[in-house]
């Protein structure tokens, strides 16, 4: 997907992790139904589990939430037992996926250089990436968060996303999942270390690249977040299961 010339719609992007069996189905099917009765301001995207993958892109089709996948190989076909390929994504009916989640990062000792194949094989297949960045604890309290994760950018985005349309999220990994917010200072302190590392990187286009927050984020705190500088949107773990609050997020957005 090539990039618009326009600065994007703030995106609001909710990933399901391995949750969610077939009932959840319903869930996107009422986010689809609320915003085909109201439409958002932000775009909005849900990233399944793979294998819920095809059966929601079918549930959605025609609506205004996007599909996505938590991870793309970074070759594309071949002997990677358990993995999925970009192009089994779009097959599939996703256009988006996420990678370089931190998640992954731990599980499965996902390196930058790793993310940045999965970015190309990603390009090559036609998605629309979501490239996540945040940094540890332990770097954090030592003060090395903005060194940590600028790094990480510089390491995890391929020259080859020049004027494609791709994403970054910043999750600080303490506060995914935990309840624990990044202050706003903190959040517009990295946000700003990306945006510079993001237009040195890629010039003009590097200006408007949206870059989303990840962690914890809630109904209660999305305003507050999502009006921040630099914050071009939201990337939703806990809070995207049910309609309704992944519904109070994006119409804070
Ligand atoms: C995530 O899944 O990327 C995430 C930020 O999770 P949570 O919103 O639950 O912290």
């Amino acid at each position: 997907m090539t990039l618009s010339s326009t600065t994007p719609r703030p995106l609001v992007a909710g990933n399901w992790k391995m949750n969610g069996l077939s009932a959840a189905l319903d869930e996107a099917r009422a986010v689809a139904a609320a915003l085909d009765q109201k439409p958002a301001a932000a775009r909005v995207a849900i990233f399944p589990s793979a294998l819920l993958l095809h059966r929601l892109a079918e549930t959605v089709e025609g609506g205004a939430v996007l599909v996505g996948a938590q991870d793309c190989h970074g070759k594309a076909s071949g002997a990677h037992t358990g993995d999925v390929s970009a192009e089994m994504v779009v097959d599939a009916g996703g256009t988006m996926v996420i990678v370089g989640h931190s998640e992954r990062r731990t599980d499965h000792a996902e390196t930058c250089a790793q993310v940045a194949g999965k970015v190309e094989a990603a390009l090559a297949a036609g998605l629309e990436p979501i490239v996540c960045v945040g940094e540890p604890l332990e770097k954090r309290e030592a003060g090395q968060a903005v060194t940590y994760v600028v790094e990480q950018i510089r390491n995890s985005l391929p020259a080859s996303l020049t004027g494609q349309a791709f994403n970054v999220a910043y999750e600080p990994i303490w506060a995914i999942g935990t309840g624990h917010v990044a202050s706003i200072d903190n959040i517009v302190e990295m946000h700003a270390a990306i945006r510079a590392e993001l237009v040195a990187k890629f010039g003009e286009q590097g200006k408007v690249t949206p870059i989303l927050y990840g962690g914890s984020v809630k109904p209660d705190n999305a305003r507050e977040i999502l009006a921040a500088a630099e914050v071009g949107g939201a990337l939703v773990g806990g809070a995207s299961l049910k309609a309704k609050d992944f519904l109070a997020i994006i119409e804070a957005a």
